[in-house]
């Protein structure tokens, strides 16, 4: 490994010119308390940062890259389209191309909007519940990320159990009383808040499976009352399919569960490392979009053809492939491997698991919501990561991260990052 000067270099170069060096703030490795290393390329499951170091990509751009990295037919995709123009802020076929691809992988979603981020998506989606509804409140869990939109910056607030806070500063306090908040799993909170305000709550939105405080598995019985409490009070079940959305099988991870939400928002894997969002839902819904309907929502790089061809060229091939079992074997192996290390080593330790994605935790209590996932020792974690880093590893720099396995990873891929585990492990269970 040669020291990463140049990184450090471009680093401090770029603090002067952008706000903490990068352009979205996990990026800057504070969790972790190292600086941020320099990328200038990738390719399949590895990264290359601008000291010519290479490494095991398990960020994978955050979710996207389920393909890996440069994927040549998604990037064959990408020029083809470029050459023919990259923006026309008119239709094009393209876009009914990944609006039909993905209305015929999510049953739930008959018709769809594209956006330019998921965080669009989410915000869209609220909007979209609220004015169907009539109703003002949006319920969501702690812990769970839905985008830096104001009305989901929110967090559980202490004393009553539905008041919620901001997270950051610059949202008004009235949008965190517009947004309740429960915590995951937990069915009975959930029914507490529906007791008091389920008549005014437009929507419930949550990710199906808990992909921003770690990884986290929604209990058996968690999705099902979910929707049986919705119906009952008339609100909209919104599913945040952002991280899920075409990772755990080809469609959302809806479609595993049978669990049809009203809406469903999307982005990440759709836009195969473009920046794209969706929004989609029963028909009757949608129609309230405008121009349809009245309920505003536009962009000027919506349906960017260049962003739709790269999403239809992702989708295709993981429609074509048998790439879930792959993927989800290599996680099987990897968590396997894992297990057997720590267990060996004795240190307390948690690994939530599900298909290509997996998150380790060091705590010896369940993690099955925000506040069991707190507690995880991440000093502890800021060591192992460490280790990893220096042995051609790269996590995602944090502990309440998620861990994703590409189609272009390889068992000899994670035979090596079993073996950095190995030496993560035992560093950090060092002193100092
Ligand atoms: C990443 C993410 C978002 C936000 O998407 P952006 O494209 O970063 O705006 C929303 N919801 C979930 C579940 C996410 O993981």
């Amino acid at each position: 490994m040669n020291d990463p000067i140049k990184s450090r270099e471009r680093f401090a170069r770029a603090q002067e010119l952008i706000p903490g060096g990068v352009n979205s703030p996990v990026r800057a490795f504070k969790a972790v308390g190292l600086d941020p290393l320099f990328i200038d390329q990738a390719k399949g499951s590895k990264i290359y940062d601008i000291d010519d170091n290479e490494y095991i990509d398990y960020v994978c751009s955050w979710g996207p890259l389920i393909l890996g990295h440069a994927h040549p037919d998604i990037v064959k995709a990408i020029c083809r389209a470029a050459e023919l123009g990259t923006s026309y802020g008119a239709p094009c076929e393209k876009e009914i191309e990944l609006a039909q691809l993905i209305c015929e992988a999510i049953p739930s979603i008959d018709k769809v909007r594209m956006v330019s981020s998921g965080t669009e998506a989410t915000m869209s989606a609220a909007r979209l519940a609220r004015a169907y509804t009539g109703r003002e409140k949006i319920l969501k869990f702690e812990g769970c990320y839905h985008g830096h939109a104001d009305s989901f910056l929110i967090k559980a607030g202490s004393g009553l159990l539905t008041a919620g806070v901001p997270t950051s500063p610059g949202i008004p306090i009235e949008y965190a009383g517009g947004t309740l908040v429960s915590s995951y799993n937990d069915i009975e909170s959930l029914e507490d808040i529906f007791k008091i305000s389920g008549r005014d709550i437009a929507a419930v939105i949550v990710e199906p499976i808990a992909g921003n405080m770690g990884l986290i598995i929604p209990e058996n019985e968690f999705l099902v009352e979910l929707r049986r409490i919705t119906e009952q009070y008339g609100s909209l079940l919104i599913f945040d399919e952002v991280i899920s959305g075409f990772r755990t099988c080809y469609g959302g991870y809806q479609n595993l569960i049978e669990i049809k939400p009203d809406i469903t928002t999307l982005g990440k894997i759709i836009g195969g490392g473009l920046p794209v969002g969706a929004y989609g839902g029963r028909q009757d819904i949608m129609d309230w979009v405008a121009p349809e309907g009245d309920v505003y929502q536009a962009g000027t790089l919506s349906g960017n053809p260049v962003a739709m061809a790269a999403g239809s060229a992702t989708l295709r091939l993981l429609k074509k492939h048998e790439y879930y079992t792959y993927i989800n074997d290599l996680g099987q192996y990897m968590v396997n491997g894992i297990k057997k290390l720590l267990t060996s080593c004795g240190l307390e330790y948690q690994i939530n698991h599900m298909g290509s994605m997996f998150s380790l935790f060091f705590t010896e209590r369940q993690v099955k919501d925000y506040s069991t996932a707190v507690i995880s020792d991440t000093k502890r974690f800021a060591k192992f990561y460490k280790t990893l880093l220096s042995e051609g590893i790269y996590f995602p720099p944090s502990q309440f991260e998620v861990c994703f396995i590409s189609a272009a990873h390889t068992l000899p891929d994670i035979d090596r990052t079993l073996s950095a585990i190995e030496k993560g492990l035992y560093w950090s269970m060092q002193e100092g």
